[in-house]
């Protein structure tokens, strides 16, 4: 009787990414192989690398190095992901430690490389969950991305934009809340772009999909992160609107607000246009919960170009932003845009020093007024060992990138939904006691 296989997975990078190397081990799983959760336990240890920017990079390369230095006898490395894909060539050769190479998730295309036979069951995965927490899941909507934005380096490691058939993603979907699922996270670089690709095999855009997963599942709560500023029409708005199973929830990265930046960046939308579409979003979703990501220091950024993504900051005022520093990522657009004048890293660091302090008091006076509110809250985790009961989130924080919910007072299930009034607050955490 063959010893069965162990494997330990590092999982980097994003949500996208996570869903790869979540349907790369449940391949290993109908396999016979174990999942367990120390490299000193497994025979095989599966690094799935992010390879986005400079800090993904290195943290991927010192993670695979750190492994291999810490290896076990016969222990196997595996390493799949963004950064493969992007240096696969380079890295094997610097890396011959490495036993086996993969890019993307490609379903069998590993396991057939290890020299097993892909199982049957794995046409759609009924995905190992990585996230954690049983109750909730990311579903992948498409792959690659149609848009080329000057800074970023996405398009050419995951390719154009290929959204998966809305009858899959139903079945995925369905498989999930079967799983216990209660909430679900669509995902894909550009969300409001799925289906819209040519030949796309879609068979809808996203109002179909979304129509499509409230008609065939009973899942509570519907999220969606990574809308791009189109294809925001009234029929799309009015439905989250009006569909209570579809969180009150809009992540939509900007970048800049100026056209001077966002010109050159080769976001296809204008300053004004994007204006418009946030206020109609404010006005048309009584309540919703605005996320976003800006880039401040691209090069040719001036003074009066910050100041215009400070007034529009100020008035919309989003209930969560990342803030980045622009940094230059080799084979980019903007590397050819020699005559864009580079901004002192000093200037780009005060910027978004300053873009991080208003955030800070926006994410403060919002706290302030939601004590005494009544809210709906998703129980994620035990607060072990912690003057909490548990962890929660309520609509307006999605997994993994939002602020938390403590549970001061009351008992409950994980994975359940309660009601609760909100006792306490600070600019990143809301405390609560269940009713
Ligand atoms: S929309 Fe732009 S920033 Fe986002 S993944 Fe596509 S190219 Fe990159």
């Amino acid at each position: 009787m063959a010893k069965q296989q162990k494997i330990f997975t590092v999982h980097l990078g994003c949500s996208k990414n996570q869903v790869d190397a979540e349907c790369l081990i449940t391949e290993f799983l109908h396999l016979g192989f174990k999942t367990v959760d120390s490299a000193a336990k497994a025979d095989y240890i599966l690094i799935n690398t992010c390879g986005f920017i400079e800090p993904a990079k290195e943290e991927a390369i010192n993670t695979i190095l750190a492994h291999i230095a810490g290896r076990k006898k016969n222990q196997k490395i595996i390493v799949t992901g963004c950064l493969s894909k992007r240096y696969g060539d380079e890295l094997k050769a610097e890396l011959p430690e490495v036993d086996y190479w993969a890019g993307l998730y490609k379903p069998g295309e590993l396991v057939r490389q290890m020299g097993l036979t892909p199982a049957e069951s794995c046409a759609v995965p009924m995905r190992q969950n990585l996230g954690g927490f049983k109750h909730h899941a990311y579903v992948k909507i498409a792959e690659g991305c149609e848009r080329q934005c000057a800074y970023c380096a996405i398009p050419k490691i995951r390719g154009r934009q290929v959204s998966r058939p809305i009858s899959e993603i139903v079945e995925e979907a369905q498989m999930l809340e079967k799983s216990g699922v209660k909430e679900i996270t669509l995902i894909a670089q550009d969300t409001t772009f799925y289906g819209r690709e040519k030949k796309s095999v879609a068979g809808g855009n996203l109002k179909d999909l979304l129509r499509a997963l409230l008609d065939n599942t009973n899942i509570p709560w519907i999220r969606m992160l990574y809308w791009y500023p189109a294809f925001i029409d009234d029929e799309l708005l009015e439905m989250i609107a009006n569909e209570p199973r579809l969180v009150k929830y809009i992540d939509m990265p900007i970048q800049h607000a100026s056209d001077n930046v966002l010109k050159p960046m080769l976001r296809k939308y204008a300053a004004k246009e994007l204006r418009d579409i946030l206020l109609k979003i404010r006005e048309k979703i009584p309540g919703v919960t605005l996320r976003t990501t800006v880039l401040v220091g691209f090069p040719g950024e001036t003074h009066e170009d910050f100041e215009q993504l400070m007034d529009l900051l100020g008035e919309i005022r989003f209930e969560h932003l990342g803030g980045f520093v622009f940094s230059p990522e080799e084979g980019t657009p903007v590397m050819a845009m020699k005559k864009l004048e580079p901004v002192a890293e000093s200037d780009a660091r005060m910027r978004l020093d300053a873009v991080n302090e208003m955030q800070e008091e926006i994410c403060a006076e919002n706290a302030e007024n939601m004590i005494g509110k009544e809210v709906t809250v998703i129980l994620d985790e035990v607060a072990e060992e912690s003057e909490f009961h548990f962890y929660g989130r309520t609509e307006a924080n999605s997994m993994d990138v939002d602020d938390i919910v403590r549970v001061v007072e009351g008992d409950g299930d994980v994975g359940t939904f309660r009601k609760a009034i909100v006792v306490d607050a600070g600019p990143h955490e809301l405390d609560v006691k269940l009713i």
